[in-house]
């Protein structure tokens, strides 16, 4: 299949990559996060540094994403890598410096 079929079927699950997007494309899909590791189109990473995060929960809900992940608790526990876009609000939130934004190697 081509590049220009599969933007014809608007199908996300069709784009592995960002490398796979035409230049101002659009996947209108609904909920085509799950199908798609967006989190992989950026040239960063976010980091969790767990020996500062005192698990204050401000991080959640200010992710556009809904990216930071909760424990049974309902705690702070981590960051979903696959879909972070690396936005960089809650590493400002958060108070303690317990998220980073790091270059990827
Ligand atoms: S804001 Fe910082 S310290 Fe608080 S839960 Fe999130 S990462 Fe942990
Ligand atoms: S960098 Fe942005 S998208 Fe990623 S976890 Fe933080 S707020 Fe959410």
């Amino acid at each position: 299949m081509t590049q220009a079929e599969k933007n014809a079927k608007n199908d996300p699950s069709e784009y592995t990559s960002w490398k796979d997007l035409p230049i101002g494309a659009v996947i209108p899909t609904a909920g085509n996060s799950v199908k798609t590791l967006t989190g992989k189109w950026t040239p960063k990473k976010i980091v969790h540094i767990q020996d500062k995060c005192v698990k204050c929960n401000k991080c959640v809900p200010v992710c556009p994403e809904a990216c930071i992940l909760k424990d049974k608790e309902g705690k702070m526990c981590g960051v979903d890598v696959e879909h972070c876009k690396k936005c960089g609000i809650c590493v400002s939130e958060c108070p303690f410096d317990a998220l980073k934004l790091e270059d990827m190697e």
